[in-house]
């Protein structure tokens, strides 16, 4: 089955026929994104609307959905909110780039045609979070449980801490 947001259109046609391209795209069906996912099951929806203005072959983006990252902190799954919106500029040439208004981002798109997909995975990649960490320190696995046990036995007073390599500094000395 192909979905309308996984085919590579002609941008000229669709920008003439201010098409408008829902999408609800699983967010493991994006190669760059699906390394920072901490499973599978998210997805981004929302709609890719084409049109042209001033001269510029233009997409206008809006998207919402969940993704489930890997808080940096204790290396759990949690679910992070994705949403936004952004206009795009398609562009042939590199230099054409140049003459595109601020408010507009522009995409590279050579051979004059885009996949809706690359276009929400190429807005991903500029919001999702380098290191995601749950809100709060509470949030995270082995925090935040009153009466938690410690993590482990040498923090618990009066237990000797071993020093493996001290040990170890001995048995060469006894070698020699
Ligand atoms: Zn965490």
């Amino acid at each position: 089955m192909s979905e309308p947001w996984s085919q590579l259109s002609d941008v000229d046609r669709l920008a003439d026929r201010q098409a408008d391209v829902a999408f609800e795209i699983p967010l493991d069906q994006m190669p760059r994104i699906r390394a920072q996912l901490a499973g599978s099951g998210g997805k981004v929806r929302g709609t890719a609307h084409f049109r042209r203005e001033a001269g510029f072959r233009v997409a206008e983006l809006e998207w919402t959905g969940t993704a489930s990252l890997v808080c940096q902190r204790c290396l759990e799954p949690m679910q992070w909110p994705i949403g936004g919106a952004a206009r795009v500029v398609l562009v042939i040439a590199e230099n054409e780039a140049d003459s595109v208004p601020p408010e507009f981002e522009t995409v590279h798109t050579p051979e004059n045609r885009v996949r809706v997909r690359d276009l929400v995975e190429e807005e991903l990649l500029l919001t999702l979070p380098l290191a995601p960490l749950h809100g709060e320190l509470s949030e995270c696995a082995g925090q935040g449980r009153a009466g938690a046990a410690p993590a482990t036995p040498a923090e618990q007073p009066g237990h000797e801490t071993q020093r493996p390599f001290e040990r170890l500094g001995e048995l060469l000395k006894r070698n020699h």
